[in-house]
């Protein structure tokens, strides 16, 4: 293998990881907005649902209260016969104060019953707002769950096909090259193989030696950077025959 063939490998290999790294970049953000939109969409069911049950307990307390009063109301009924049957002054005036408490209690309890029934029509009022509110973002939200959903199938299938893509693009790299090009590549942000341009590394952007410079044009040498420690290439030195079809012609 000449060092122009290990050039042309390494740069593939780098233009995969590049793609891999925009592709993972991408997948990357998608599961916190699936997050979002759980949560948003948690938030407002949520909302719903306390305001509903505040609304069966406004209408049981209603109930009750109204089955309080008809029951007070017959006991009352039954007292004012029995007053009438009284010839006893002390028990009739006793009576007629339990009576007139009675009532002042039944004042209460329709007071309690005026309270829900207003309670009920609000909560009812604010149902049907979070309800509609509800409705409107659930379509947009799930809408936009599906799609990410799809997009996140779709990053996956395209990941896995450029990590096979990869695994053929190692075979192609000395074992050598290769841990050097994994070294480089973590500790240099994702960017092992640089091109060189009127004498500056690409990836620093620091002039080059004239010496080495020219060496690496010829691309007869494998060189790094002197300052990032990348490995240089020259675009139009990879043009050139590969040493495959120089043997086949
Ligand atoms: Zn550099």
């Amino acid at each position: 293998m000449t060092p122009l063939d290990t050039l042309r490998a390494l740069v593939e290999l780098q233009e995969i990881d590049l793609r891999i790294r925009e592709l993972e970049k991408d997948r990357q953000q998608i599961p916190a907005r699936l997050d979002e939109i759980a949560a948003i969409l948690g938030e407002k069911r949520e909302a719903l649902k306390t305001d509903q049950n505040l609304l069966d307990d406004a209408e049981l307390a209603r109930r009750v209260a109204e089955s309080d009063l008809k029951a007070e109301k017959e006991k009352i009924k039954k007292w004012e016969a029995r007053l009438g049957e009284i010839r006893n002054n002390r028990d009739y005036q006793a009576l007629s104060r339990e009576i007139e408490s009675a009532r002042k209690a039944n004042l209460g309890i329709e007071d309690e019953i005026l309270r829900k029934m207003q309670e009920i029509e609000d909560l009812k009022g604010s149902i049907a707002e979070k309800e509609e509110e509800l409705a409107g973002i659930e379509g947009q939200l799930l809408g936009e769950k599906a799609e990410l959903e799809e997009q996140l199938r779709s990053l996956n299938e395209r990941i896995e096909q450029e990590n096979a893509v990869r695994q053929q693009a190692v075979e192609k790299v000395d074992q050598r090259w290769y841990r050097q090009y994994q070294t480089i590549k973590d500790r240099r942000d994702g960017l092992a193989v640089v091109a060189v341009r009127d004498e500056h590394c690409q990836g620093c952007h620091m002039g080059i030696p004239p010496q080495l410079y020219n060496i690496v044009l010829k691309g007869q040498e494998i060189k790094s950077c002197p300052f990032c420690q990348r490995i240089f290439y020259y675009p139009p030195a990879l043009e050139q025959p590969s040493s495959a079809s120089e043997q086949a012609g």
